[in-house]
């Protein structure tokens, strides 16, 4: 046993999510992402002295729904505080947060790990407005703002302390990822910074109950990077207090380039945020209404669905999952099996076919150009034998994505439909067995597993069109003449 073993990891998340609303969270800026540097910006955003910010209703909203999700206590009374620091991409001096009183409390979330299911606890959620951006890395001797992002509204979802492993925290981070965007509250995209995450690490001894000291990795955008980083602490930590030493609170950056942390400052430098009530917009007030009305709203989430999936639809929880995974895909598929009865047909199309099609052309589902009876239209096709699977796959649904018709129709036009006709099927059974005397010999002498390659050749002579049942029993029979 390493002394590793000896030790369990603990992670807890403060998760950053930038939301998409059109404008920023205080004034009406654009909010989007990727404009030329120091486009979105206006007097408020960059804290001129007078002006003053007004509330996005929106923000409030999509915070709310992400409370709802999640199963936590909305606050009925919001109240914004002032948190006070200097930085150059921070022009007013401060950001409008929530300290004392935020938008919603406990709540938590199932997530499917390598050691099975685990509920990961919320302990709150708060809005906020993001900083500017500081580029380091395009000059030597001089650092770049671009303050388009001043202003924009985020939540930040922290957990509990209630992860054991890196592994944890990643299947978690794509839960949220897949929530937010099942909400269309945030793009949930990494890359672009609109879902980022601190990871609060620390290890105690296995069987012990008290949490170790711990140390905080900021703003982590690529989950590779995360796991990364947490694997690096862990061992850190653990030769630091093998070593007899002792973990002190710090707050550290994780450089990708070498793989390590280094600490940005610790406890006794730790900021003096100041916090004081924000002086320029009124508590905000959730009324019963409101609620009522954003619980209507609300649309299915995702864990909704893939049980859904299961029991109604009797999909096997592995197809379920990969079905669920995009809300577009997941809600396609529903509607699909109102056009069919195959239920596994259905899913079996929109995996194998479907999405890689997607994937392929880079479109999302709403471009996808064929329409679900169409496609309940196919899967009946294959159903009633008058196509395989191989030519409504290949053959037909290249053509649906172009046409209206219905698949009987171009089937018909391409004379693509299986021949259940005994004449045409014989001729080619006969000029299959004529063809081959070696491999016919050797099927009679046992070697019975060659039906396959016999069942290929006359399929092929028929350009897919052989119905197999007949095609094989007519196989059986000439060859054992
Ligand atoms: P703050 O960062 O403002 O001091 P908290 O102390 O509440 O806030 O903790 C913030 C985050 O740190 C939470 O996600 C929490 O789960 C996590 N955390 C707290 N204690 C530990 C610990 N001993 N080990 C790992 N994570 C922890
Ligand atoms: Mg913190």
């Amino acid at each position: 046993m390493s002394v590793y073993d000896k030790y369990e990891t603990v992670i807890g998340l403060e998760v950053h999510i930038q939301l998409g609303t059109k404008s920023k969270a205080f004034c009406g800026d654009d909010a989007s992402f990727g404009a030329p540097p120091n486009t979105h910006i206006s007097t408020i955003s960059l804290g001129h002295p007078g002006t003053l910010p007004r509330l996005n209703k929106k923000q409030i909203e999509y915070a709310v729904k992400l409370g709802l999700a999640l199963g936590s206590k909305i606050s009925p009374t919001n109240n914004f505080d002032r948190k006070n620091y200097f930085y150059a991409d921070l022009p007013k001096g401060y950001q409008i947060t929530q300290d004392r009183m935020p938008i919603a409390i406990g709540g938590g979330i199932d997530v499917e790990t390598e050691a099975g299911k685990r509920y990961i606890r919320m302990h709150h959620i708060h809005m906020e407005e993001d900083a500017g951006k500081s580029i380091h890395d395009l000059a030597p001797d001089a650092t770049f703002i671009d303050l388009n992002r001043a202003g924009v509204p985020l939540v930040e979802a922290v957990t509990e302390p209630d992860f054991r492993s890196a592994q944890e925290v990643d299947v978690f981070m794509n839960a949220m990822r897949q929530l937010v965007r099942y909400l269309e509250i945030s793009d949930g995209n990494m890359q672009e910074g609109s879902l980022r995450c601190d990871c609060n690490v620390s290890v105690r001894l296995k069987g012990t109950e008290e949490y170790g000291e711990r140390c905080e990795v900021k703003n982590m955008n690529s989950m590779r990077f995360a796991r990364r980083a947490i694997e690096f602490e862990r061992k850190r930590q653990i030769d630091l207090l093998e070593s007899g030493g002792k973990v002190t609170q710090q707050t550290l950056n994780f450089d990708p380039a070498t793989g390590i942390t280094s600490p940005l400052r610790d406890k006794e430098n730790a900021h003096d945020y100041r916090y004081f009530p924000e002086p320029d917009l009124p508590p905000v007030v959730i009324s019963d209404d409101y609620l009522a009305n954003i619980k209507a709203g609300m649309p299915t989430l995702p864990w909704v669905l893939q049980k859904e999936f299961i029991e109604k639809y009797k999909l096997s929880p592995y197809n379920a999952k990969l079905l669920t995974e995009e809300k577009g895909i997941a809600l396609f598929f529903q509607e699909l099996t109102r056009h069919t009865k195959n239920y596994k047909g259905a899913a079996n199309l929109m995996i194998n076919k479907i999405s890689p099609w997607l994937s392929e052309e880079k479109v999302t589902i709403r471009e996808f150009p064929t329409n679900h009876a169409q496609l309940g239209a196919l899967i009946q096709l294959i159903d009633d034998g008058k196509v395989s699977n191989t030519i409504a796959y290949q053959r037909i649904f290249p053509e649906l994505l172009t046409t209206k018709k219905m698949p009987s129709e171009i089937a018909e036009a391409l004379n693509l439909v299986q021949s259940d006709d005994t004449d045409f099927l014989e001729k080619l059974v006969d000029e299959v067995i004529a063809k081959n005397p070696d491999k016919v010999k050797a099927y009679q002498k046992g070697k019975k597993g060659l039906i396959g390659f016999f069942m290929g050749a006359v399929m092929k002579a028929s350009k897919g069109k052989a119905a197999p049942k007949t095609t094989n029993a007519l196989l059986v029979k000439k060859l054992q003449a």
